[in-house]
């Protein structure tokens, strides 16, 4: 998708501090961190949110998970545990139309959120 922000970083039209990728998945900081660690895990294939998914697409979520998997290792956070958020559409707090998951860690985190 020409216009979207995180097809971009993708294909390196903008920057990013990545921390993983492999040939279907890339994670990165997030440039705006709401916890000592926040990664921005995302599919290169354009899927707009979860509400996309279909039977052609919906593998992605295995490919993300194993991704999370390996990331939250080499990130050290598996012991202590994290968060896997995919904010989607307005309530959910969606501000990018890119499928994306959100790893939180390095602090404890309340529940429910705000
Ligand atoms: P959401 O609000 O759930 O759609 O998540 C989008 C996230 O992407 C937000 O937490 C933003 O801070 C983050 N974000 C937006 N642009 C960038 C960027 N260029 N590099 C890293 N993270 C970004
Ligand atoms: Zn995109």
């Amino acid at each position: 998708m020409s216009n979207c922000i995180f097809c971009k970083i993708i294909n390196g039209e903008i920057p990013c501090n990545k921390v993983y990728e492999d040939d279907k998945i890339l994670a990165f900081k997030d440039i705006n961190p709401v916890a000592p660690i926040h990664i921005v895990v995302i599919p290169k294939q354009h899927v707009q949110s979860i509400l996309d998914l279909d039977e052609n697409t919906v593998s992605i979520t295995i490919d993300v998970f194993n991704a999370i998997n390996k990331i939250v290792r080499l990130l050290d956070i598996d012991k202590d545990g994290f968060r896997v958020v995919a904010n989607t559409g307005i309530n959910g707090g969606q501000t990018v139309s890119h499928l994306h998951y959100h790893i939180l860690g390095g602090r404890s985190l309340q529940w429910p959120p705000g």
